[in-house]
């Protein structure tokens, strides 16, 4: 491998916590920070330094990950962060932020002199902790070699999709991504709470598309998390994926286009969340089809 760096890492819940292993295992210094610190301590037996407060986490990075739930999330923790790094560092914010936010934050690297990688992810918590993902990024040419080895640590493959990280290029192409995951896995749930309506054995239904164009492998993965009741520990939480339908959703609206289905699909999240589903895999977005708590 190149030089190992020094990688600080923001936030280590399901996303975070895995690209942080991968990094460490690839050779770099990893300094890790997380709110609920508890999250963050097992990556000390990868040998990750866990810190205390983000500034004190960003000691001496050559390259910070910012990680956490949502754009507002990032920039309240990289307004304490930013001041303890020197100008010139490299800053991936891979969280999915939405448009808006990319342009608040990428302000907030300008004011501190940090280059800003617009630098969502796809890919889910199996492929995060394989390194696999495919990370989706925006960034100048002339710096990238700074921010390769990360990337290469966490990802199987880098999609560059511009040279300017504030126009948010890279997170663009991530809710389209995602206004398709997130279509499919509330189909899903559709699918079979109108099977379990109608009386209809699910796997009718998987017989009858088997091996056809309209046979999914993401619909077999989501149903069988529902049918066999595998919703705990999620790959991708009914609440999180409620905040992206809702980044979505206004991505839409503010660029003329309505999304009806996005819009319905947001409605569904946080109606599973309200159950009480929202820690549970977003395929328990199937819950919101019945009014009262059911088995699936
Ligand atoms: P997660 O496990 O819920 O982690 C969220 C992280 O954000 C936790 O570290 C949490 O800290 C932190 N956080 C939330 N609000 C905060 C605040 N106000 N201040 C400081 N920290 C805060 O979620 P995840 O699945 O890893 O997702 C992280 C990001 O990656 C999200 O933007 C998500 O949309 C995106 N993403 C997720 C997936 C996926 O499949 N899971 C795939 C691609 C992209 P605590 O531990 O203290 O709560």
């Amino acid at each position: 491998m190149t030089d190992p760096l020094t990688v600080s890492v923001l936030g280590t819940g399901i996303m975070g916590a895995a690209m942080a292993r991968n990094l460490a295992r690839a050779g770099h210094t990893v300094r890790a920070w997380n709110r609920t610190r508890d999250k963050a301590e097992p990556l000390a037996a990868d040998g990750a330094v866990v810190a205390d407060t983000p500034a004190e986490a960003v000691q001496g990075a050559d390259v910070v990950l910012t990680m956490l739930y949502d754009g507002a999330a990032v920039l309240e923790v990289m307004r304490q962060a930013a001041p303890a790094l020197s100008p010139g560092t490299a800053w991936v914010q891979s969280t999915t932020a939405g448009i808006d936010a990319i342009g608040e934050l990428s302000e907030l690297a300008g004011e501190h002199g940090l280059v800003f990688f617009d630098a969502p992810v796809l890919g889910t918590k199996q492929p995060a902790e394989a390194g696999q993902l495919l990370v989706l990024a925006a960034g100048p040419s002339k710096s990238r070699d700074a921010v390769t080895p990360v990337f290469d640590a966490v990802g199987a493959r880098t999609v560059w999709t511009g040279e300017d990280g504030a126009a948010g290029s890279a997170t663009r192409l991530k809710l389209v991504a995602n206004s398709w995951v997130i279509a499919a896995t509330n189909a899903t749930g559709e699918v079979l709470a109108l099977a379990k309506a109608l009386g209809v054995d699910p796997q009718g239904f998987f017989d009858a598309i088997a091996g056809g164009p309209l046979d999914m492998g993401y619909l077999r993965v989501k149903a069988g998390l529902i049918l066999n009741d595998q919703l705990t520990p999620a790959s991708f939480a009914v609440s999180t994926a409620a905040k992206d339908a809702r980044l979505i959703v206004e991505a839409g609206r503010q660029n003329g286009v309505r999304l009806d289905v996005a819009n319905a699909g947001a409605e569904r999240l946080a109606r599973a969340a309200a159950q009480g589903h929202g820690d549970e895999d977003m395929a328990a977005a199937y819950f919101a089809s019945f009014d009262e708590e059911t088995d699936a």
